[in-house]
């Protein structure tokens, strides 16, 4: 089964292995109840996408969501984390496997080539000197997302 990887990023609110950013821009600006629709929103584009194409779903594990699900409140969880909760839930309901890999050096390995990249940031691009791959950083990310749940990035 393919692997449809994810970056939730810091200036987007996530980027797919496939190379589309999932960005709201003033909208996400919102907070409170309208906050949660929008990354709801994202959440559920991403499902859909994966489970149109018989897809897994791989995410960065940053946290344990099952500890931060069991929490009282979530004002305190930040919209990156909500976005990963909303897709791991959904994930349970759509019947699209989830898979949490370790988020170390997905921002720098060059997913083209495969060379890690010290100095790879040009504001949102991500430059690789070896094989001069530009593209966006969290769309990179993303890519090497998925290449660990394969089993293809070295942990
Ligand atoms: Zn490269």
């Amino acid at each position: 089964m393919d692997v449809l990887g994810i970056d939730v990023g810091i200036t987007n609110e996530a980027a797919d292995s496939d190379g589309n950013l999932y960005n709201f821009g003033v909208k996400y600006k919102v907070c409170g109840k309208d906050q949660s629709v929008v990354l709801y929103s994202i959440a559920t584009a991403i499902i859909t996408k994966a489970k149109s194409t018989n897809r897994a779903i791989a995410l960065e594990r940053f946290f344990n969501p099952i500890k931060k699900q069991s929490s009282p409140s979530w004002k305190g969880i930040n919209k990156h984390k909500k976005v990963t909760l909303y897709i791991i839930k959904l994930g349970k309901t759509q019947h699209v496997p989830i898979i949490m890999v370790d988020p170390k050096g997905t921002s720098q390995w060059c997913s083209s080539c495969g060379n890690m990249e010290n100095n790879y940031r040009s504001g949102e691009k991500f430059v690789c000197n070896k094989c001069k791959k530009e593209l966006h950083a969290d769309i990179n990310a993303a890519k090497n997302v998925r290449l660990r749940a394969l089993n293809k990035l070295p942990v």
